[in-house]
C-alpha cells in the first residue's frame, strides 16, 4: 500500500478532506496497470476468439431489472450489531473481525462482541431518477454488470447473428453498498467488474463451465501469477447462489489468505426465463436449421479489475539486496508493466539528454516508454524497478560514438550493448516472448 501510494499508482480518496473510507483514487501509474489488466481481458474474449461480442451497458436501468433478477429481494448480506461497541460486521465474514472495545482474542475466532441477531441488509446503492424524490422515481446503481448483459440478449442475437455457443462480455463500474469493506482495494464500494455470459446449448452446460474455469486459470498464470497461489474452490451446496447450479470460485493467496479473484458460474437458464417473465419478451434461441427452439443455458466468469490489479501487484511485489542495498521492485508480466521502457542519460551533460530524449521520441509510438533525466541513475533505476518497468535503456557517452545504447533487464540485472537503430523492433520482440516470474523456482 506504501508503495502504490508512494510511486502514484493508488491514493486513498478525498485525502484532503480527512478521506472517505475504503475509496480509492487511481494515479497514473495505477491507470496504465488497470488499463493493461483491462486490455489483456478483452484481448483474451474478443482478439484471441470469434465467438464473444462485447457490450457496454447502462449502469442506472429500469428498475425492474433488479426485480427480475433477483437483487431486490435476494441481494442481501447477514447484518448483526454489537450491542457494547456498536460496530457492524457481517455475519458469515466474522472471522478476523476485530471488536472496537475488547482485544481479540485468537485470530480468525471472530470479535469478543455482544451481536445481535442477523438481519438482511440490502447491498444496492438506491438513488432517484429526475426532481422527484418519490417511490415512483427510485433506481439503482448497478451492483453487478452482469444484467447488462441479459437484458441486451435479444439485440445481441439479432445485431450479430450469433449461434449458441456466444458469448457477451462487458466492462465496467458496480455498487455495492458492502457492511464491511477493507483490505486495501480488495473489497471497496465502488470497483470496476469484467464479466463475461456465455449462453450455450443446455446440454453443453457442464462441458463449458470446466472449459472456462481452465481458461480463466490459464489467464492468470499467462500474465506471470504464480500457480501455486491460485486455487479453484467449488461452492459448497449452502453457499450456491439461487440461480447457479455450480460455481467455482478462483481463489488468489492474498496477505489476508486465500480470498476469491474470480467466481465462474454455471447459471443455467436462470437470468433468461426471469427476464422473459418479467418484461414478456421472448429471450430464447431458433435454431433455423434443427427447427429447435431453446433458452440457452449461461455460465459466467466475473471478475473484479481491481481485485485482479490487487493480485498482479502483491505476486509481483519482491525485495532483494543487490550489491549491500535493499531493492524493491515489481515483477510485472512486461505486458501489463505501466511502462514497458525507460530512457535515461547515464549524466545530464555532454549531449546524453539531447540523444536520449531524440531515442524516447523514436520508441514511444511503438511502444509505452518514460524518458526521465533528473536525479543520479542509481535512483532512477531504483524509481523504475518500483512502478515495475521491465527495461531500462541508458545513454552514456559511448553512445555518441558508436550509437549503441546499455539495455538493463529488470529482473535479471543484466545488462547488453545494443545498437539505437532496430531498438524499437528488438523491444516489440521482448514484449511478444513467453514470460514466466522470476520468484518461481524451477
Ligand atoms: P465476495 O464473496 O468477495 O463478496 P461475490 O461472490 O459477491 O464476492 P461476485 O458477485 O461473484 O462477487 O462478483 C464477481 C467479482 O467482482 C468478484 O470475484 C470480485 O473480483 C469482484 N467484486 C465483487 N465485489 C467487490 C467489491 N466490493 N470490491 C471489489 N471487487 C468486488
Amino acid at each position: 500500500m506504501a508503495l502504490c501510494k508512494r510511486r502514484g499508482f493508488i491514493f486513498p480518496s478525498s485525502e484532503i478532506y480527512g478521506g472517505v473510507g475504503s475509496t480509492y483514487d487511481y494515479g497514473h501509474y495505477g491507470v496504465l496497470l488497470k488499463n493493461n489488466v483491462k486490455a489483456e481481458w478483452w484481448r483474451s474474449m474478443l482478439q484471441e476468439r470469434d465467438d464473444i461480442v462485447a457490450i457496454d451497458s447502462a449502469i442506472i436501468q429500469h428498475p425492474r431489472v433488479w426485480e427480475a433478477s433477483g437483487h431486490l429481494a435476494g441481494f442481501t448480506d447477514p447484518l448483526v450489531d454489537c450491542r457494547t461497541c456498536k460496530l457492524r460486521f457481517r455475519a458469515d465474514k466474522l472471522g478476523d473481525a476485530q471488536c472496537g472495545r475488547k482485544p481479540s482474542k485468537r485470530p480468525g475466532e471472530g470479535p469478543d462482541c455482544e451481536l445481535t441477531d442477523a438481519r438482511e441488509f440490502n447491498l444496492m446503492f438506491e438513488t432517484h431518477v429526475g426532481p422527484v424524490v418519490d417511490s415512483a422515481s427510485v433506481a439503482y446503481l448497478r451492483p453487478e454488470t452482469a444484467q447488462g448483459i441479459f437484458i441486451n440478449f435479444k439485440n445481441v442475437l439479432q445485431f450479430a447473428r450469433m449461434k449458441p455457443p456466444f458469448g457477451i462480455a462487458q466492462i465496467g463500474k458496480s455498487f455495492r453498498n458492502e457492511i464491511t469493506t477493507g483490505n486495501f482495494i480488495f473489497r471497496t464500494r465502488e470497483f470496476e467488474q469484467m464479466e463475461m455470459e456465455f449462453f450455450v446449448p443446455p446440454a453443453e452446460a457442464e462441458r463449458w463451465h470446466q472449459h472456462w474455469m481452465d481458461e480463466r486459470m490459464r489467464w492468470y498464470t499467462d500474465l506471470g501469477i504464480r500457480p501455486d497461489n491460485l486455487m479453484l474452490r467449488p461452492h459448497g451446496a449452502d453457499e450456491l447462489s439461487h440461480y447457479s447450479s455450480a460455481t467455482s470460485d478462483l481463489e488468489y493467496r492474498f496477505p489476508m489468505g486465500f480470498s476469491e479473484l474470480e467466481g465462474i458460474a454455471n447459471r443455467g437458464d436462470f437470468d433468461l426465463t426471469q427476464h422473459a417473465q418479467h418484461s414478456g419478451e421472448k429471450l430464447e434461441y431458433f435454431d433455423q436449421q434443427t427447427k429447435e427452439r431453446y433458452v440457452p443455458h449461461v455460465i459466467e466468469p466475473a471478475a473484479g479489475v481491481d481485485r485482479a490489479m490487487l493480485a498482479f501487484i502483491v505476486d509481483a511485489y519482491d525485495t532483494e539486496e543487490v550489491e549491500g542495498r535493499q531493492r524493491t521492485v515489481l515483477r510485472l508480466h512486461p505486458r501489463i508493466a505501466p511502462v514497458k521502457v525507460a530512457v535515461l542519460p547515464l549524466v545530464s551533460k555532454e549531449g546524453m539528454p539531447e540523444r536520449a530524449r531524440e531515442i524516447f521520441e523514436s520508441v514511444r509510438g511503438r511502444i509505452p516508454a518514460e524518458f526521465d533525466e533528473g536525479g543520479s541513475i542509481g535512483k532512477r533505476y531504483r524509481r523504475q524497478d518500483e512502478i515495475g518497468t521491465p527495461w531500462g535503456v541508458t545513454v552514456d557517452g559511448q553512445t555518441l560514438e558508436d550509437d549503441t545504447v546499455t539495455l538493463r533487464d529488470r529482473d535479471s540485472l543484466e545488462q547488453v550493448r545494443v545498437p539505437v537503430d532496430g531498438l524499437a523492433d528488438a523491444l516489440e520482440v521482448r514484449l511478444t516472448e513467453p514470460w514466466r516470474s522470476p520468484k518461481l523456482s524451477d
